[in-house]
């Protein structure tokens, strides 16, 4: 009997893929194929894990293809980068006009774009599929993002959305768009991953530098906070790893080196975000704290350079304890959290009309509640302010975040402020901040930066109280002419 679908990558993240798939599909009399370049990874999945349903294993690629019925549906999980477009140009030779190949590694959406035209000129169907959720997701049920044709979702919807965490009933899997729509979107999912991360990183230190909490009392903290409006899974796994202590009873987050490691989404976000021209702040700024935390040369530097200059002006680290600095943090967090969530769906939004996707925002949302790294109440949220009105300007106005940024607007501007006063650096709530201020500011000095443009560069500028295109005369008599 041939397989109905067929993995070939069976590292940590493709071995799970293919037992989920196989638990899922047993039921129903159906196979899954399995291959890896190194055969033992594909032996040793069938030793280990055999018992989790149906798998027909393959040492080479021909017999890998030639075990999987038509039209065939083949999953790669590779390296992603260069390891894919090998695996792909010894795959590709071997199928049949009509064949699905699915890329479910973290492939940047360019590379996809590139791959499913490539793909189309042999009547091959390429689907970018973003996966999240990690390897735990990937067995149990991650959230997926697919890109593809209609035609390549209609066959393969059915078994992914078997295979993905379920919430209420609905399974986080979508169709989110044509060719590079769905690695894009777990790009910039991935991008409010970092900026999640950094808020979160960044209450703990005010917890631990202002208000001189522990870590287990920190732990506590965000264990409170994940009963309320902030529960996510990023937030749980914070007061979990809190907890964990060295065997020596040092609080394990003081044994680990404070240098952040990126593996490449948040700067893939950032940069495509600066060509959509969407100001991403907190994600940006989440890339840039990694990226900072891992010059240890220039910190030593600074750190020995001023050594003398006191860390904090004012009410200084320990002075700001109190169940009230503590609960003005979590209304920090949230507002912040409001957004980069804000920002990162502007940027979905943009990079869909870029590329005429039809994303929807609100589905993904929805999709977004289970198996992936920022599942959390929040999004249900989100899929309601986007159900109420689908073409939402900027998820801040929608009538709940507007409500609860207004409420903790004043908390939200103390913490901005003992911190600075502190010299806690809080990159991501205080750009959350000024983002915000910005936003709604009537007047916003950019009306000073086109003087300067027009001045130096003869850049023009227009008018408050006219139509048209103006340039002033800086240099002679500043007369003003219409260009
Ligand atoms: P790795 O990224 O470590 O990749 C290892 C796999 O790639 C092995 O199966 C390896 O085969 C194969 N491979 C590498 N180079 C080649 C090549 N030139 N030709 C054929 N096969 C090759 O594995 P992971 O399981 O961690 O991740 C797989 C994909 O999933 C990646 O794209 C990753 O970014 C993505 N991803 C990972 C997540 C995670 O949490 N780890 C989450 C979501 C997505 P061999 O055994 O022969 O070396």
């Amino acid at each position: 009997q041939l397989a109905t679908i067929g993995v070939t990558g069976l590292a940590v993240m493709g071995r799970n893929l293919a037992r989920n798939l196989a638990r899922n599909l047993a039921p129903d009399g159906q196979r899954v194929a399995v291959h890896n370049r190194t055969a033992a990874r594909t032996t040793a999945l069938l030793e280990e894990f055999g018992g989790d349903g149906d798998f027909v294993g393959s040492e080479s690629l021909e017999d890998f293809v030639a075990s999987i019925e038509r039209p065939r549906a083949i999953v790669v999980m590779v390296k992603a980068g260069e390891p894919t477009d090998a695996v792909l140009d010894e795959l590709v030779p071997l199928l049949d006009e009509g064949d699905i190949v699915v890329d479910a590694g973290n492939a940047h959406y360019t590379d996809t774009i590139r791959r499913e035209a490539a793909l189309a000129d042999r009547r091959l169907h390429f689907v970018g599929m973003g996966v999240s959720g990690g390897e735990e997701g990937a067995l149990r049920g991650p959230s997926i993002m697919v890109g593809g044709s209609d035609e390549a979702y209609e066959r393969l919807g059915p078994i992914l959305e078997r295979i993905a965490a379920q919430v209420d009933g609905t399974p986080c899997c979508a169709h989110v768009g044509a060719g590079g729509a769905g690695h894009f979107v777990k790009m910039v999912h991935n991008g409010i991953e970092y900026a999640d991360m950094q808020l979160i990183a960044e209450s703990y230190d005010l917890l631990r530098e202002v208000a001189a909490l522990e870590p287990a009392g920190i732990a506590e903290v965000f264990r409170d906070w994940n009963d309320g409006d902030l529960e996510s899974f990023l937030i749980e796994t914070t007061a979990d790893v809190l907890t964990h202590t060295d065997p020596d009873g040092t609080p394990f987050v003081d044994v680990v080196r404070d240098e952040a490691e990126q593996k490449g989404t948040g700067r893939w976000t950032v940069q495509s975000a600066l060509d959509l021209g969407v100001p991403v702040t907190g994600i940006a700024e989440a890339t840039f704290a990694r990226s900072l935390s891992g010059h240890g040369e220039q910190r030593a530097a600074a750190r020995a350079a001023f050594a003398d200059a006191p860390a904090a002006a004012g009410d200084g680290p320990g002075d700001g304890a109190g169940e009230a600095f503590v609960d003005d943090v979590r209304a920090a967090l949230y507002a912040s959290k409001v957004v980069a969530y804000a920002q990162g769906f502007d940027q979905l939004a943009a990079g869909a009309r870029e590329h005429g996707w039809h994303v929807d925002l609100g589905q993904l949302a929805t999709i977004w509640r289970g198996g992936c790294i920022i599942r959390a109440q929040f999004l249900d949220r989100i899929r309601e302010a986007y159900a109420e009105e689908p073409d939402l300007t900027t998820l801040l106005t929608a009538a709940y975040f507007a409500d609860a940024v207004r409420d903790g607007l004043e908390a939200w501007r103390r913490v901005v402020a003992t911190a600075v006063r502190a010299g806690v650096p809080v990159p991501a709530f205080s750009s959350s901040l000024a983002y915000f201020d910005a936003l709604r500011r009537d007047r916003l000095p950019a009306a000073l930066i086109q003087l300067l443009r027009d001045d130096f560069g003869a850049h023009t500028y227009q008018r408050t109280d006219r139509e048209g295109t103006f340039h002033t005369d800086w240099a002679g008599d500043r007369a003003e002419q219409r260009m």
